[in-house]
């Protein structure tokens, strides 16, 4: 089985090796299916980096394009 990981800006499931960029943030190694979670994240590292299970407030992938 592949080894996913949980994008930590729209909840994406994808494997590391299909990511389009990747950052370390306080030790973990974070993974991005698109620039543009990559830009949010570096935006904000903490609303995402240490996001809070079970609130579905973002807008997922419907900003990319
Ligand atoms: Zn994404």
């Amino acid at each position: 089985m592949a080894d996913t990981v949980k994008g930590p800006v729209c909840g994406m499931e994808l494997r590391p090796e299909d990511a389009v960029a990747s950052e370390v943030h306080e030790g973990r190694t974070f993974y991005f299916c698109s620039h543009g979670c990559h830009r949010a994240f570096v935006s904000d590292p903490h609303r995402y980096g240490h996001a809070k299970e079970g609130h579905g407030g973002q807008e997922g992938h419907g900003t990319h394009h």
